[in-house]
C-alpha cells in the first residue's frame, strides 16, 4: 500500500493526482512523509486591542456570519462585498471582507474556523482584514452552545497546515493524509524495539499519526522526535555503509610522507611559513597516509585560508612513493588556475625540468595529439602530477600508480566520481608493497572545498569523511570592505566608477559580476549587456573584458590572461569566476543584483579581492530599494556587510535557509531531510552517527539478519538517485 500511487486512496482521482505530484507526492508513502509546515492553534488568541492597525497579522477564528452587500456602482459592472464577522475562541469579534468575491461568503460559512492573514485595518470602530490569505481549519457543528463550541475547537485544536499550492490548498491536503492514514493500517516498524527504548522514542506508526493529527503540542515534539532521529540515522548508515563497500577488499597505499621527502623540501622552500592550521592538517593528513586504508578527507577552509598549499604537499608525498597524484577541479577555468598555482608552488623545487616535478594539465580543451601523449605518459608513469576536470575520469585514462587524488569542490562532484577512480588504479605498477596479493587498491582521497560549513554540517553531509578544518587565515591579509548600495543612490554609483579607474591607474583591477549571461524575462543584469555599457559608456578609457560559461574554452583563458596580466582591468563576468579565481592586483568586487544570490557564492565572489596586500573593496549592488527586498535577501545583504567571516557566514546561511535546501538532494546525492534541521538537530546528529559507526562497525557488509530491516530501509531512502547505490545492494 505504501508504494502505491496516491490514486488508491478513495478520494484521490488523477486531477488530484496531479495536483499532488506538483509537491512531489505520488505515493502514499509520499503523502505520509509530506509533513505540515507548521501548525495552527485553534485556540490561539490574538489580543485584539494590542493589534496595531496597518500591521500584518494572523487571527484564528469561527466565522459567525457571513452575507454579501452590494455596493454602489460608480461605473459598469456589478460589485458587491463579501463580509464575515469571525470570533476568537476567547470571545473577541474581528470583521473580515473580501472585494468582488462573493464566492467567500459560501465558502466560509457561519461555523468555519479558519485562519486569516492580512494587514489590519479598521472599519467603523472595529477590526478589520481586507481580504486576507485565508486557511480553513475545520468546521464546529452549527446551533451549538458557546460551551459546546468551545469544546469542539479544544479537539481540533492544532491543525496542521500543509506545504500546499493554488489548487491544492491545505486543507484539501489534511483530508488525503487522513484518508491515507486510515487506509494504510499500522505500519510496522525498521527500528530495533530495544533501541527505540534506549532512545525514548514513539513508534513508527504512533510518530506518523501524531505528526499529521496531534492534540498537544507535547504530541508534535513526541512524534518530530522519531522522524529526526530515522532521517539522521539512515543518513548515517547510509554513508557509513557506502564507504566500507566501496572500501571492501580495497588496499589503501602506504604514502607516508618523510623527512627528506618533497613536502619538507617544498615548505623549506617556501617565501613564507605555513599557518599553525596548515601544519595541523599536514600532521592529520600525514597519519592518514601512512594507514593501510585509504584516506578519504575533508579539506575545508575559507577563501584564502591556504588550501592548494596542503593539497599540493599531500600529493607530493605520492611522488615521493614513486607514484601519481591527480587534483580534479570541477571546471577548465579552475583546473588553469590550480595549474598556475601549483607551479608557482613547485618553482623551487623545479618543474618539468630534468630532476623536477612532472605536471600536466588535461581538460575537454587539451588537443587530441597532446591528449595522446599526456595518457601515454601517464601510463607509462612520466608524470607525477595531473590537474584537470571530468577528463581525468573518463575512459582511457589509466595511471601507472595514482597514489593520491584531490578532488576540488565535492559538491560538485558526485559519488560515482569517487567509484570511477577504483578503476583507474587497477594499473599500480608497485612492486613490493602488500599489493601482491591480488586486492584492488583505491588511492588516498583528499577533498577540498571552500564553503566553509560548521562542523556538524560537515559530519552530516560528509558523515562518511574525515574532516580538517582550516580555521585561520594567513597573516597579512587587510579584510575586504563591503558596503551595500540600492539603485537609488546613483552618485554613489558614480563614485564607485571614479575609485575603480583611480585604481586602475596604478594597476589595480576590479570585477563586476552579474547575475546572466544573456537578458532574459527575469530582468536582471546580464554580463553581456552590462560588459557593453561599461565598455562603451562607462570606461571608454580602459579595457573591459568579458568572461561567462558560454565562452567558447580558449576566449574565456584569453579574457582571463589579459586581466590576469593587467591588459585589461575591468572583468564582467558571471559567477564563473565564483572559486579559486586568483588574482592579487584585483581589489574591486562589484556583484550587481547582489540579493539574486546565495549567502555562500555572495562569500566566495567577495573572496576573489583582498588576496593582495592592497586595501580591497566590495560594492554589493541591490537592485531595488533596500526596503523593498524580501527579509531574506535583506538579511543576507546586512550579513555580508557585517562580517567577512566564512564560518560566521556559513551560520547565517543555514539559518535563513535551513541545511536541506543548502546541500540540496540533487547536488549531495543524499536523501532528503524533510524535518531534521542540522542547526537545531545538532545533538541527534551525534548520536546517530555514533550509533551508525557502531553499527557498521560491528557488520560492515550488512550481513547480520538482526540489521536487514535496517538495511532495507537505507537502501530504500537513497534509492532514488544514490550513485552508489549498487555498491549498496550488491553488497
Ligand atoms: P584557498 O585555496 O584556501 O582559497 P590558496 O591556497 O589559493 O587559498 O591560498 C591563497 C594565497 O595565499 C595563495 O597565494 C598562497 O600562496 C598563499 N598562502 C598560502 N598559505 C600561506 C601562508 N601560510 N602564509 C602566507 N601566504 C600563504
Ligand atoms: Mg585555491
Amino acid at each position: 500500500m505504501l508504494d502505491e500511487p496516491v490514486t488508491r486512496l478513495s478520494g484521490v482521482g488523477p486531477a488530484a493526482a496531479k495536483q499532488l505530484a506538483a509537491l512531489g507526492v505520488r505515493s502514499v508513502r509520499d503523502l505520509l512523509e509530506h509533513y505540515p509546515r507548521r501548525y495552527a492553534d485553534a485556540g490561539e488568541v490574538v489580543d485584539l486591542a494590542a493589534v496595531e492597525v496597518g500591521q500584518p497579522a494572523t487571527l484564528v477564528g469561527e466565522v459567525i456570519d457571513a452575507h454579501v452587500r452590494p455596493i454602489a456602482p460608480k461605473g459598469r459592472g456589478r460589485r458587491d462585498i463579501a463580509e464575515l464577522t469571525v470570533r476568537q475562541a476567547g470571545g473577541g469579534v474581528f470583521r473580515v471582507s473580501f472585494f468582488n468575491q462573493r464566492w467567500m461568503a459560501d465558502r466560509l460559512a457561519p461555523g468555519t474556523v479558519a485562519a486569516f492573514s492580512g494587514k489590519v485595518g479598521e472599519f467603523r470602530g472595529q477590526l478589520q482584514l481586507a481580504s486576507p490569505k485565508v486557511e480553513v481549519l475545520g468546521h464546529v457543528r452549527a446551533g451549538r452552545s458557546a460551551e459546546e463550541a468551545a469544546e469542539e475547537l479544544k479537539h481540533q485544536r492544532l491543525l496542521p497546515i500543509y506545504p500546499a499550492t493554488g489548487a491544492l490548498p491545505s486543507d484539501r491536503i489534511r483530508a488525503f493524509v487522513a484518508t491515507a492514514l486510515e487506509a494504510v493500517g499500522a505500519l510496522g516498524d525498521w527500528l530495533d524495539p530495544a533501541l527505540r527504548e534506549r532512545e525514548g522514542l514513539v513508534e513508527l506508526d504512533t510518530a506518523l499519526r501524531l505528526i499529521h493529527l496531534p492534540e498537544h503540542w507535547d504530541d508534535v515534539t513526541r512524534a518530530r522526535a522519531r522522524l529526526v532521529f530515522d532521517e539522521l540515522l539512515v543518513l548515517q548508515l547510509g554513508l557509513q555503509w557506502r564507504r566500507r563497500r566501496l572500501e571492501d577488499g580495497m588496499l589503501g597505499l602506504d604514502n607516508a610522507p618523510t623527512d627528506a621527502g618533497l613536502g619538507a623540501r617544498l615548505i623549506d622552500a617556501l617565501p613564507f611559513t605555513p599557518t599553525g592550521a596548515q601544519r595541523r592538517a599536514f600532521d592529520g593528513i600525514a597519519a592518514d597516509l601512512a594507514l593501510e586504508r585509504p584516506m578519504h578527507r575533508l579539506l575545508q577552509g575559507d577563501v584564502g585560508s591556504g588550501k592548494t598549499l596542503v593539497a599540493l604537499w599531500t600529493m607530493l608525498a605520492a611522488v615521493d612513493r614513486g607514484r601519481q597524484a591527480a587534483l580534479m577541479a570541477p571546471t577548465e577555468l579552475l583546473a588553469e588556475q590550480h595549474l598556475r598555482t601549483l607551479t608557482t608552488l613547485l618553482a623551487p623545487l623545479g618543474v618539468n625540468a630534468p630532476g623536477g616535478v612532472r605536471i600536466e594539465l588535461l581538460t575537454s580543451s587539451t588537443t587530441a595529439a597532446q591528449r595522446r601523449r599526456i595518457l601515454d605518459d601517464l601510463a607509462g608513469g612520466d608524470v607525477d602530477l595531473v590537474v584537470g576536470t571530468h577528463a581525468l575520469i573518463e575512459d582511457g585514462v589509466r595511471f601507472r600508480g595514482l597514489g593520491v587524488v584531490v578532488i576540488d569542490e565535492q559538491h560538485r562532484f558526485g559519488v560515482s566520481q569517487r567509484v570511477a577512480l577504483k578503476d583507474k588504479t587497477n594499473a599500480e605498477g608497485d612492486a613490493g608493497t602488500a599489493a601482491a596479493d591480488a586486492r584492488d587498491v583505491l588511492p588516498d582521497v583528499l577533498v577540498m572545498t571552500a564553503t566553509p560549513i560548521p562542523r556538524s554540517l560537515a559530519l552530516t553531509v560528509y558523515g562518511d569523511l574525515d574532516v580538517t578544518v582550516l580555521d585561520e587565515l594567513p597573516p597579512g591579509r587587510t579584510p575586504v570592505r563591503t558596503t551595500l548600495l540600492d539603485p537609488a543612490s546613483s552618485d554613489r554609483r558614480e563614485r564607485l566608477y571614479d575609485h575603480i579607474r583611480r585604481q586602475a591607474g596604478i594597476g589595480l583591477r576590479a570585477y563586476v559580476v552579474c547575475p546572466l549571461v544573456e537578458a532574459g524575462e527575469s530582468g536582471a543584469t546580464s554580463a553581456v549587456e552590462h560588459h557593453r555599457h561599461l565598455a562603451e559608456d562607462v570606461f571608454p578609457d580602459l579595457t573591459v573584458e568579458l568572461v561567462h560559461g558560454r565562452l567558447r574554452a580558449d576566449d574565456k583563458e584569453s579574457a582571463m590572461r589579459r586581466f590576469r596580466e593587467g591588459e585589461a582591468q575591468v572583468l564582467v563576468a558571471t559567477t564563473v569566476i565564483e572559486v579559486g579565481v586568483d588574482v592579487p592586483e584585483a581589489t574591486t568586487m562589484v556583484i550587481e543584483d547582489a540579493e539574486r544570490f546565495g549567502l555562500s557564492q555572495l562569500h566566495q565572489l567577495r573572496g576573489r579581492v583582498g588576496r593582495g596586500a592592497d586595501v580591497s573593496d566590495c560594492a554589493l549592488m541591490a537592485s531595488q530599494p533596500l526596503d523593498e527586498l524580501t527579509e531574506d535577501a535583506r538579511a543576507r545583504l546586512e550579513a555580508m556587510v557585517a562580517t567577512t567571516d566564512g564560518f560566521a557566514l556559513a551560520a547565517t546561511d543555514l539559518d535563513l535557509r535551513g541545511a536541506g535546501q543548502l546541500f540540496g538532494r540533487r547536488q549531495s546525492g543524499l536523501p532528503d531531510l524533510k524535518l531534521a534541521r542540522i542547526d537545531r538537530d545538532l545533538d541527534v546528529i551525534g548520536r546517530t552517527r555514533d550509533l551508525a559507526r557502531d553499527v557498521v562497525a560491528a557488520d560492515p557488509r550488512h550481513e547480520d539478519p538482526a540489521h536487514a530491516t535496517m538495511h532495507g530501509e537505507v537502501v530504500r531512502r537513497f534509492a532514488d538517485d544514490l550513485e552508489g547505490l549498487e555498491a549498496l545492494e550488491t553488497g
